[in-house]
């Protein structure tokens, strides 16, 4: 495949990209690949060209964190009553609409998040799979069977997440099932168990058990001291896990002193384990009369202390996040709002955060639009890269394994020009 004149970060005066086999195997001069794509030393493949004629070319977008188990619920909510923008009215809302959804809604609803992610340019996703034996419904077979569908537009990757906690045999039953069962990653949710430490012993020692990463949700108080971040490192450490852990959420950072929030990212960049902010969320149920914290872990700080950080949907039109859209784009540019990003160094700092650090997350390198990389990529509706998160543009098309997964179509018939 051929991607004639795309403006990229790294030549945004204008490139033509030649794809061979899902990697970028040439960058040349805009209008200066041969016609047909001829041979770039990689045998010839001239098949399918394309004419971008200037348009912005990043790399895909990468979420680290999302539900696609919870995705559109607020048609369900708005029937049993207003929305309580807290975490424990939001967890307990699910819960109470969980019964009045069935497996084929759930699975219907997933793969319309599937869509708005690939319609946005998101190439990958991390999916947290809510693990309840009160649900009653194997939730792993049926992501398998939606990802399964899905895996010529993105890579899904499964984590298995204990929302109700693990203080019971069954629920830690449950998530050893879970990932017997072929899920990806362990997740966890320390904050609403009474013993935090116990619930992170067994998450860390099924991770060790299994060889996958940890992914948790963390830190969702505007309490500093309610931080769990010292107890995660110290299992970090312990298991030998460095570099394969992540930790979501974390508003808490954002209510500490700036002491204290550079001890955590210190922490948090000597054992390597990444920061995902989920800002659309966040934003909606957090950082409550606290004027100053603004709810959103400081993603910026983390970076130039060397935390590897990404920013992430979450969830999509549900009490958790009536106004999520599964745009990583617009979260990013709502995270350069309420970080207050202006500069050129925050906006690649912004678009890195939804790109190659998510990448690296879910291990999916390299990541980018240079000749080596991964051909995941998204065409934007700009012509100029310094404004892609800035105004958030629209995703024209949206390229995956070097193929086009999705182009926007004129809905409207075209008068006749004869
Ligand atoms: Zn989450």
């Amino acid at each position: 495949m051929l991607i004639r004149n795309a403006r990229t970060l790294q030549r945004p005066e204008g490139c033509d990209l030649a794809i061979v086999d899902g990697v970028i195997a040439a960058v040349t001069d805009a209008g200066t690949a041969p016609i047909g794509g001829g041979d770039f030393g990689m045998g010839d493949f001239g098949v399918d060209e394309v004419d971008v004629g200037g348009k912005v070319v990043l790399p895909a977008t990468v979420d680290a964190h999302v539900h696609l188990d919870k995705a559109y619920l607020m048609s369900h909510a708005d029937l049993v009553g207003a929305i309580d923008p807290t975490l424990p009215a939001a967890i307990a809302s699910v819960a109470a609409l969980r019964p009045l959804v069935t497996a084929q809604e759930v699975a219907d609803n997933a793969r319309r998040a599937l869509d708005a992610l690939t319609r946005s340019g998101t190439t990958a996703a991390r999916a947290q799979v809510e693990i309840d034996p009160a649900i009653g419904m194997d939730m792993v077979a049926l992501h398998q069977q939606v990802a399964d569908e899905a895996r010529d537009r993105i890579d899904v990757q499964l984590v298995a997440f204990p929302q109700c906690g693990l203080g019971s045999v069954a629920m830690r039953a449950a998530l050893s099932d879970a990932m017997r069962a072929g899920a990806d990653v362990v997740g966890g949710c320390p904050y609403v168990d009474e013993d935090p430490a116990a619930h992170l012993d067994f998450v860390f020692s099924l991770a060790e058990r299994h060889g996958t990463p940890v992914d948790l949700h963390l830190d969702f108080a505007d309490e500093p001291a309610a931080s769990l971040i010292g107890l995660v490192a110290a299992r970090t450490r312990a298991h030998g896990m460095a570099g394969a852990v992540s930790i979501g959420h974390v508003t808490t950072l954002a209510a500490m002193s700036p002491d204290d929030q550079q001890r955590a990212f210190d922490l948090l960049a000597c054992l390597d384990i990444a920061l995902i902010a989920l800002p659309v969320t966040d934003m909606f149920l957090a950082g409550h009369g606290e004027p100053g914290h603004r709810s959103v872990a400081p993603v910026d700080r983390a970076v130039r202390s060397g935390v590897r950080v990404a920013i992430g949907n979450n969830n999509i039109g549900n009490p958790f996040a009536p106004f999520g859209n599964a745009n990583l784009l617009q979260a990013a540019w709502l995270t350069g709002i309420v970080r207050r990003l202006g500069s050129a160094a925050d906006r690649a700092l912004l678009l890195a955060a939804v790109t190659s650090g998510p990448a690296s997350i879910l291990g999916l390198t390299p990541h980018g639009t240079s000749v080596g990389e991964r051909a995941d990529l998204v065409v934007l509706d700009c012509d100029d890269v310094s404004t892609a998160v800035l105004q958030a543009p629209v995703a024209l098309a949206t390229v995956h394994g070097g193929g086009i997964v999705h182009t926007v179509s004129n809905p409207f018939r075209q008068p006749a020009t004869t």
